[in-house]
């Protein structure tokens, strides 16, 4: 491919588009965008350009067909009817005056690529596979949105804010390139990238101050990595994991999700089972604080969500308290998670218009709650931690006036391959966990919506044939 990729300034200079259909459409988006001063010539233009130009300044309609002479003075020209011979005429002549044009159905007949863009302004990547097949520069564009943090914007701007306050401190090209290095690997890149930015500046205002690149201070993310699903993490979760040089897990973290994490980082197991408790709350606090003040990049990774029976709350306060950089990634709820892959919707018009989220966690061989507000019709509960304490949860609600007959679903390993369903009442679901051999963890939900399980269940882990069992 003989094509140079090249940004040029192109704010006001002139550009003609011939048509006014879907593909001119197109071209005018980001066109309008570069500042260009664009006419568009074509008899009808489409509703969507009419909502694209609502109030750019740069745009101007020329109602009829191309005429030679349109040609004058362009920068740039797009050939972009539907009828494929005007549109070679147009590049023909074009070409013939050294005007760059784009021939929008076929890139090969004119002389100018317009690439897609993976677009962090400043930061602008453009792609092109030349006239091979733009379902391929589809594809290479999804990849790099994925990967290629959204606020990366952010980040751009806040270093070209201190571009020259950095020289001016700093003025060996050595030290400055160090100065910018130890940035963009650190908690201060971090604050940017997750809207700390004022935070970020403070730190940088100090270190110019001091004559002094940024300290290489330790951080901690506090990551959800939602019910088990891999595919279930978030891109800024992602990005962390294979970031972090340590990592901190527990049971709740599926395997398929430990393999996502950087293969050097070291991975510390502070795994709880039930009454198996591996490292007291107050040792873990601790030990995330440890590995920050050491320099290190630590990662918190939680099941499910971090603020949803997480402790999440009481491992930042500790971090807090020692001044240490962090930031919070929520995940997936295994609420959301297993109801979703259950086919249960936790609401819905004609069954439930509220849900929440309770603990069944038994205490002293009780469960304590406030059973008055929790046993009533047209609302979902879910008991995160409620297998153990199923008997009394079911008996409780059924004696502060939910019917015996109200729907309830346990559902085992949801989003995962092994995930089991299995669908009973209030009055038999307690018996039903007795007899079987059911594989922790697990969520119960209760209500009405339960019963849409049969109709919308979709998923089939891998794993089983029979996944959903009724009683
Ligand atoms: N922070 C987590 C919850 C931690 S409490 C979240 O937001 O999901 C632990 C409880 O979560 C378990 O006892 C179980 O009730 C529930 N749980 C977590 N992952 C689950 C899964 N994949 N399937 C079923 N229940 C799950």
């Amino acid at each position: 491919m003989n094509y140079l990729p090249l940004f040029i300034d192109t704010a006001g200079k002139k550009c003609l588009i011939v048509g006014g259909g879907n593909v001119a459409s197109r071209k005018l988006i980001p066109i309008l965008k570069s500042k260009m001063l664009v006419t568009m010539v074509s008899p009808n233009i489409t509703n969507e350009i009419l909502d694209t130009i609502e109030g750019a300044e740069n745009f101007n309609h020329e109602k009829r067909e191309f005429i030679d002479s349109d040609i004058n003075d362009q920068f740039l020209i797009v050939a972009a009817t539907n009828d494929k011979n005007v549109n070679a005429y147009v590049a023909k002549i074009a070409k013939q005056h050294n005007i760059l044009v784009n021939m929008a159905e076929d890139s090969s007949v004119g002389n100018t690529l317009i690439p897609s863009v993976v677009d962090r302004d400043p930061i602008k990547i453009a792609i092109s596979s030349g006239a091979a097949s733009p379902i391929l520069t589809r594809l290479v564009k999804t990849k790099l949105e994925t990967v290629i943090p959204y606020s990366y914007s952010k980040l751009a701007e806040v270093m070209m804010e201190y571009r020259s306050k950095v020289k001016d401190t700093f003025s060996k090209i050595k030290d400055r390139r160090n100065f910018w290095e130890v940035f963009l690997d650190g908690p201060v890149s971090e604050m940017v990238l997750s809207g700390q930015i004022e935070k970020a500046k403070k730190a940088l205002d100090q270190s110019l101050l001091e004559k002094k690149i940024l300290k290489r201070t330790g951080e901690v993310y506090l990551v959800g990595a939602g019910p088990g699903d891999p595919e279930l993490l978030s891109f800024k979760a992602l990005r962390l994991m294979q970031k972090a040089d340590v990592v901190i897990y527990d049971r709740l973290v599926s395997e398929p999700i430990m393999n996502l994490i950087r293969q050097d980082a070291e991975k510390i197991y502070v795994g709880k089972q039930r009454a198996d408790h591996a490292m007291p709350q107050e040792n873990i606090n601790q030990l995330l604080a440890r590995l920050a003040l050491e320099g290190k990049k630590v990662l918190r990774l939680k099941g499910g969500d971090p603020f949803i029976f997480g402790r999440g709350g009481e491992e930042i306060e500790s971090l807090i308290h020692d001044d240490i950089p962090f930031q919070i990634v929520p995940g997936i709820t295994a609420a959301s998670g297993c109801a979703s892959y259950a086919g249960i919707p936790l609401t819905h018009r004609d069954h439930s218009q509220a849900c929440i989220f309770v603990t069944g966690h038994l205490r002293d061989g009780t469960v304590n709650l406030n059973w008055k507000m929790l046993a009533h019709e047209k609302q979902t509960l879910v008991f995160y931690m409620g297998m153990h304490g199923s008997k009394i949860i079911c008996e409780e609600l059924i004696k502060h006036g939910l019917k015996e007959t109200t729907p309830a679903a346990l559902i085992a390993k949801g989003t995962t391959a092994d995930q089991e369903v299995i669908i009973g009442n209030l009055k038999n679901m307690p018996q039903i966990i007795m007899d079987n051999k059911i594989v922790p963890p697990t969520l119960l939900i209760i209500g009405d919506v339960v019963t849409l399980h049969n109709k919308l269940k979709w998923f089939e882990p891998l794993s089983k044939k029979e996944n959903s069992f009724y009683y």
